[in-house]
């Protein structure tokens, strides 16, 4: 069986998501790179200390994932109000352990309309800032320099927590930042995807500065992150020469609003959403995507979906964030960030009807259990994913959808490994 002994197996696995801690790890030393295939990879891949490696593997979300426990769990931080409401942390077999879910969307109308769904995760990050719990931000915005690519920030002003919102489809390393974020040596908060979340908290173990200065973990509910593939398909459809591009905007400037490209000549041109996700077979996700036991950010204090009926959009809206509130830490902010008037919450939703707002997340966390005994059968160990209920949600899965799903990861990951390994590894452009 093999992954799990050493980062050159987790890349060769395709197993790595390019979350970027190998970067943080080795002072940069190795460097997250593109590679031919479209994704970010870390290399030289044997440019780590045998300490560096160990403790890299008890952190990378290509062999681990799990929910980060609560700590105050059990502690009610407004005895005053409807303890349905904030205190009691319910779990639930698809969500896991959370205080509230339900609609929410920034307040401010330009962030709402501006940021990926409803603003959410950027009025609660401008929150965190604005309100003096933190000093800086690490996220992800485009890469001024290099249109097609993207890159870590740590925004220090609400201006730029709000110039890096909205959701990039394509390659992000955010944790290449984990380094400088804590060299600064006061509280940051951090908005990543969840496999980027888990890896912190499992980083926690190995740098206790994790704990100390990153109080604050926001996420959204992610579907799969695609590689550069997916954007160059869209030049080659637009008729744009990949040298020609000023600025790329995933979605946005409304909910879920257009993927717009600019060229340097001053060219706009846009697609709906759905014209560029219709079709499934474009979408060039990750192959730790097809196998991502922590998809609904368990390591967060704060998750924010989209909330369109079916999982997909029917037209425009105004912006609405479907939120799990997982943490007292969750709460705080939230409540303090509907005080300042940066949030607003709506309706309640509950653990099932929040299952109609993603369909397709549902399916992929029962389907996990037997794709996981896929990989074994190809000889790739599944990722640890102790605590997120996969064998428990896999039960619901019918005998025949059981082995269809086994045979499909077996065949994938047996392809994977058949084709040549430095493919994966080559720099591209
Ligand atoms: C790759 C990807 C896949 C997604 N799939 C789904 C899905 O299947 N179902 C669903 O309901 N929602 C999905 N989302 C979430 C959705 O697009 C919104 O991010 C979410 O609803 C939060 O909206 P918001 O308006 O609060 O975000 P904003 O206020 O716009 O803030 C977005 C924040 O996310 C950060 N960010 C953007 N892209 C990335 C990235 N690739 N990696 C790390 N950080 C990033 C930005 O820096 C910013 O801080 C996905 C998002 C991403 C990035
Ligand atoms: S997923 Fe992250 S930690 Fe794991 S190999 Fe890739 S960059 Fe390194
Ligand atoms: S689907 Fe999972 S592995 Fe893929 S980018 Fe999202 S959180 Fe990471």
């Amino acid at each position: 069986m093999t992954t799990g002994d050493s980062i050159a197996e987790v890349v060769a696995n395709d197993l790595c998501i390019g979350c970027g801690l190998c970067e943080a790890a080795t002072g940069g030393r190795v460097r997250m790179q593109p590679t031919t295939t479209g994704s970010l990879r870390p290399r030289p891949l044997d440019g780590f200390t045998a300490d560096e490696e160990r403790a890299l593997l008890r952190a990378c979300p290509g062999v681990v994932a799990s929910p980060r426990p609560d700590p105050d769990q059990d502690h009610d931080p407004y005895p005053d109000r409807d303890p349905a409401a904030t205190s009691a942390t319910a779990a639930d077999p698809v969500w896991g352990a959370h205080r509230w879910m339900g609609l929410a969307w920034a307040a401010d109308p330009d962030v709402r309309f501006r940021a990926a769904t409803g603003g959410v995760l950027t009025a609660l990050a401008s929150q965190a800032l604005a309100g003096g719990r933190v000093g800086a931000v690490l996220h992800v915005g485009p890469d001024p320099d290099r249109p097609l690519r993207n890159r870590w920030v740590l925004s220090t002003t609400v201006d730029d927590v709000v110039a890096n919102s909205g959701s990039r489809y394509a390659p992000t390393a955010p944790l290449a930042g984990l380094a400088a974020a804590l060299d600064r040596s006061e509280p940051f908060a951090v908005v990543a995807k969840p496999c980027d979340l888990g890896a912190i908290d499992r980083w926690a173990a190995v740098d206790p500065r994790i704990d100390q200065w990153c109080p604050i973990r926001l996420t959204m509910v992610c579907g799969g992150q695609s590689r550069a593939t997916k954007t160059l398909g869209l030049l080659d459809r637009l008729d744009v020469a990949a040298d020609e591009v000023a600025s790329i905007d995933y979605r946005g400037n409304g909910n879920p609003g257009p993927t717009r490209v600019v060229t340097t000549g001053g060219r706009h041109h846009e697609v709906t959403y759905l014209e560029m996700w219709e079709d499934e077979s474009t979408w060039a996700v990750e192959t730790r995507c097809k196998f991502c036991p922590d998809a609904l950010g368990e390591a967060a204090d704060v998750a924010a979906a989209d909330a369109w009926p079916g999982g997909a959009p029917t037209g425009e809206d105004e912006g609405f964030n479907a939120i799990v509130i997982r943490t007292r830490a969750g709460w705080e902010l939230v409540d303090e960030a509907v005080a300042a008037g940066r949030l607003v919450l709506g309706e309640p939703i509950d653990p099932r009807r929040f299952d109609e707002l993603q369909p397709h997340q549902v399916r992929k966390k029962e389907a996990l259990a037997a794709r996981y005994r896929g990989l074994a059968d190809a000889g790739v160990a599944p990722i640890a994913a102790d605590g997120l209920r996969l064998d428990e949600l896999g039960r619901r899965l019918t005998d025949d959808q059981a082995i269809g799903q086994r045979r499909g990861a077996a065949d994938r990951i047996r392809a994977i490994r058949a084709a040549a390994d430095d493919d994966r590894c080559r720099p591209g452009p």
